[in-house]
Order: C-alpha cells, then sequence, then structure tokens
C-alpha cells in the first residue's frame, strides 16, 4: 500500500482523518509465548498504514502481567506507533510521576489513563489496592508534566523540563441507570477539563448508546474527538460479560440470547464475529466518531484487515445497520429523546424530572445543616468557628478533638482518618471506605446496575447515591463542575476540621 501511516496523534486530532488502533493484551512473564504474539502481531500491522497504533493493556482484570512500557518500546522500533493503557491502580502518586519520566525518556508519548480495574490476584494472595490517583488527578497530573512541573525545592520554585504526552481517558455511555450514565458524563467532563486529549468508549454493542455519546459530547461542546470500542465477541466472552464478570463491558441478555442461536445456526461463527464488529465499524463511523480501537481475544492480523475492508465497503449504508446493534438495558435509561426513523437519538434531551431516582435521608440532611452552618467560608458561623479552631490547633484540646471527629466520622463512614476530608462534596459519603478505588473525582467504569464494581448486590456506588441525593436537591449538574485533588497523606490521622479551618487541607492547596 503505497499511502503513508500518520502518527497515532494526528490521525485522533485531524477531524478529516479515522483513526484505528489495534488492542491487545501482554500476558504475565517476560518471555512468554503471548508477549512474542503481541510483536508477531505489530510486525503484522505495520505492513497496514490504516492502522495507526497498537495498544497495550496494563494488567487487565487486576492480574499482572508484564508493563505495557516493555513491549511499547518494540512495537515503536517496528515503526508504528504504541498506545499505552496507563492504570492508577497499582501506583501511588510517586510511582506514576516516576513511571511518566521513564516513558518519556524513551519516547513513548500516547497514554491512555484510566483508574484501571480493581487488583484481585497476585504472588502470594491479593495485593493492596493503591488507588492513590484517579483517573481526572492523572490527566492533570500528565498536563503539569507536560507544562514543565513546578515543585517546591529549597525554599524556592523548580521547574522540570516539559514533557510530550498525548494522553486520553475513557467513557462508558453503557450504563443501565440514570445515575449511572449521568455520574459517568459528569466524569467525562471532569476529564476533558483536567486535559484529556481523547476519548476511547468501553465496550458494548447498542448503536444508540453509541450515538448519544456523540452528541452529549456536541451537545456540551466538550471538543475532543471520541473513539468507538470494537470487540470481536466470541460467545464464551459474551457469557463472562453477561455476568459482569469483565469490568464495564456490557452483554444484555437479550445480545446473549441472539448470540447463542447464531452460535447454533451458523458453522463458521468466527467470520460471524469479524461481520458484526466490520458492521459496528461502519455504523461508528456513520455517527460521527473519531476512529476505533479494535479489540479481541486471539486476533491476528488478517481478522483487523477483514473488519476494515469490509467496514469500509458497509460504511456507505451503515444507517441500515443501526438495527443490528439494538441492544438496551432493560428499563435503560438514555439522554435524549428517541429518533424512531433512525433508531437513535434525537438532539432532545429526556425530561429528567419523569426519569430516574431521587432520594434523601436524615442523615444528608443533618450533615447538609451543619455543613452549611459552619463548614464552609461563606458559612454564618465560619468566623467564629475558624478562630475556636485555631485556638484549638495550638491546645491541648487539639487530640481529643482530633478523636472527638474521627469517632463521629467512624460511625457514620467507617472514617480512614485521612485528614483531607472530602465526603461533603460526595454527598456525605467518604471515598477512602465506601468506595473500593477511594475515587474523590466520580464513579470508575466498572459499576453495574447501580452497584459498586467490586461489591455488585452488596454496596451502591457511592456517585450513584450521590447523583440522586444532588437531584433530590436540584444540584446535580455540581457533578459536572468538581476537582477534587489526591489526599495529601501529611495530613493522616489529623483533624480535617481542624486542617479545613487551619488553612492546610486540599481546598487550601495550590494546584493551579
Ligand atoms: S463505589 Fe463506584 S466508583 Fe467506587 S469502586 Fe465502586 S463502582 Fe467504582
Amino acid at each position: 500500500m503505497s499511502v503513508e501511516r500518520v502518527p497515532f496523534k494526528d490521525a485522533v486530532l485531524d477531524k478529516d482523518k479515522f483513526s484505528v488502533t489495534w488492542e491487545l493484551v501482554p500476558g504475565r512473564g517476560s518471555h512468554e509465548k503471548d508477549q512474542d504474539a503481541v510483536a508477531l502481531c505489530a510486525k503484522a500491522a505495520v505492513k497496514d498504514p490504516r492502522i495507526n497504533a497498537i495498544t497495550l493493556t496494563d494488567n487487565p482484570s487486576g492480574t499482572p502481567a508484564i508493563h505495557p512500557a516493555g513491549l511499547s518500546k518494540e512495537v515503536e522500533d517496528l515503526g508504528i506507533d504504541a498506545l499505552i493503557h496507563f492504570t492508577c491502580k497499582d501506583k501511588n502518586r510517586n510511582e506514576i510521576e516516576s513511571e511518566l519520566y521513564a516513558l518519556d525518556r524513551v519516547g513513548l508519548k500516547n497514554l491512555l489513563v484510566m483508574t484501571g480495574d480493581y487488583v484481585t490476584a497476585g504472588y502470594n494472595g491479593r495485593p493492596k489496592p493503591v488507588f492513590d490517583v484517579d483517573s481526572v488527578q492523572a490527566v492533570r497530573m500528565i498536563e503539569k508534566l507536560n507544562a514543565g512541573l513546578e515543585v517546591p525545592m529549597r525554599g524556592k520554585l523548580k521547574k522540570f523540563p516539559e514533557t510530550d504526552f498525548f494522553a486520553g481517558a475513557v467513557v462508558s455511555p453503557f450504563k443501565s441507570l440514570e445515575a449511572e450514565t449521568m455520574a459517568q458524563y459528569a466524569k467525562l467532563h471532569q476529564k476533558v477539563a483536567a486535559g484529556a486529549k481523547y476519548i476511547i468508549t468501553q465496550v458494548g454493542w447498542d448503536a444508540r448508546k453509541f450515538d448519544e455519546l456523540r452528541k452529549y459530547v456536541d451537545k456540551f461542546e466538550l471538543n475532543v474527538p471520541i473513539i468507538g470500542n470494537i470487540y470481536i465477541l466470541t460467545l464464551g466472552v459474551a457469557k463472562m460479560m453477561n455476568r459482569g464478570v469483565i469490568p464495564g463491558a456490557v452483554v444484555t441478555d437479550e445480545f446473549l440470547k441472539d448470540l447463542e442461536a447464531e452460535k447454533k445456526e451458523f458453522e463458521n461463527n468466527k467470520e460471524r464475529q469479524l461481520l458484526r464488529a466490520a458492521k459496528l465499524f461502519a455504523v461508528l463511523k456513520g455517527i460521527g466518531y473519531d476512529g476505533v480501537t479494535i479489540a479481541g481475544h486471539g486476533i491476528k492480523y488478517e481478522d483487523i484487515k477483514f473488519i476494515l475492508d469490509k467496514g469500509e465497503e458497509f460504511a456507505p449504508n451503515w444507517q441500515a445497520l443501526v438495527k443490528e446493534f439494538d441492544y438496551p438495558e432493560q428499563n435503560g435509561f438514555y439522554f435524549f429523546e428517541k429518533d424512531e426513523k433512525t433508531g437513535l437519538n434525537t438532539t432532545t434531551p429526556v425530561d429528567r424530572s419523569k426519569t430516574g431516582e431521587k432520594s434523601t435521608s436524615l442523615f444528608y440532611w443533618s450533615f447538609s445543616m451543619v455543613h452549611k452552618l459552619a463548614l464552609s467560608e461563606q458559612a454564618p458561623l465560619y468566623p467564629m468557628i475558624k478562630w475556636f479552631a485555631k485556638k484549638i490547633d495550638k491546645s491541648a484540646l487539639k487530640k481529643p478533638f482530633t478523636y472527638a471527629e474521627y469517632y463521629t466520622k467512624t460511625l457514620t463512614n467507617e472514617c480512614k482518618f485521612c485528614g483531607d476530608c472530602v465526603m461533603h462534596e460526595l454527598a456525605f459519603q467518604c471515598p477512602m471506605s465506601q468506595c473500593a478505588k477511594h475515587q474523590r473525582n466520580g464513579a470508575c467504569g466498572g459499576g453495574k446496575d447501580g452497584w459498586c464494581e467490586v461489591y455488585p448486590g452488596e454496596k451502591r456506588c457511592i456517585y450513584v447515591n450521590m447523583y440522586e441525593k444532588l437531584k433530590h436537591d436540584g444540584k446535580e449538574y455540581i457533578m459536572n463542575n468538581r476537582y477534587a485533588p489526591p489526599a495529601d497523606w501529611n495530613l493522616y490521622q489529623t483533624s480535617s476540621w481542624l486542617n479545613f479551618f487551619n488553612e492546610r487541607d486540599y481546598n487550601h492547596r495550590n494546584d493551579d
């Protein structure tokens, strides 16, 4: 082929181009056959300039595997960009910074930033889940590094050389409840505000949901390229997705039934899987996506080629294929009214006063009142309490006061004593104890039907609760415009109230 490959970044940012990446999953071990397979796939992909990058996952499903950077350099040396999945689950902020310098040093610039699946198994048992920084904070940190990180050193600000990362983030429109969907979109606003340069979707087979995200991004002028996820689906993986075993990926009961019927009907099931992927390629292109990422287990270059060739062939008639991706969640929420003619969406948002849940509680109401009266800079009692807090901070009462706060919050929220409390922003739920991934800036992508990814059927996602509480008060829009920095562990086991009034907490740390 005579066309030249466009680098991933240019393909994503150029509105006239449709980017294509191929996702590969490195395995455990440094010289296992999975690793050799990645190198072989990359070698084959180099021949096809339509493929802009090879995407490498980072310990998916929370199990250990070789770090994607280890293979990314090999991939780039073959002559094709690597796109590294950059997760926050196993690293604290210093390790993240350190890893970023290492990547920059060897010229690996393309990152897909995500919180990451909850850690599951590792050497000698389940590892400690770190989640020191969430995806919004990580994207923001990368922006700071790109601008030249400024760090106070020996009484002066030292500016480090600028890095040149091209970082994007993930969103999942494939959520059933209004609260989950809106929490995803709120985090999308936060990710874009933090500096995400492109957005990749989670995995799903609902064209109306893909279209919803396109129209949502346009409606709110988020001005960010969006890339659709195409997974080449086998029946085995579909069953796992249907059971919720693969966080964030959605296969509805109806879709699974159709896949089972298809397996019985067609001898060449692989071809059906590839055709489905090619049709989704055409639909995503038609809807107005800026690119696709293609993934699947044991996929060869010939499969990718088939999808790209067929996808282009199908593209002119993409509207006719929309009905093949009509798998809504049961009573699932959509942000826009349905367009009955196309099977997609109009640009009119549904009337959310008539959809979803709202909730409140005496606990929420009481904490809100206390906060309104005393615990914000606009509160009427703020000047007086600040005066007392300054006195207490320097007196023998500091310790009893600290423990009084700790025990109160332990009773209500199983307080983890971080000393940098953000629960008043999250409808009085503590992300350090109530969210398994300690998310301070919004829902991860793994929750399902309102339940937490880590405790399905046991614990509701705190951001679902938060949306419903804020909606009750008509303030759910607040979620779109928040940013909470990571907790400062200098404040561990101190009073967050004293820290607030004495201007030591996150509200008073300069993070601009
Ligand atoms: S509470 Fe929500 S954000 Fe936290 S881990 Fe569970 S699903 Fe993810």
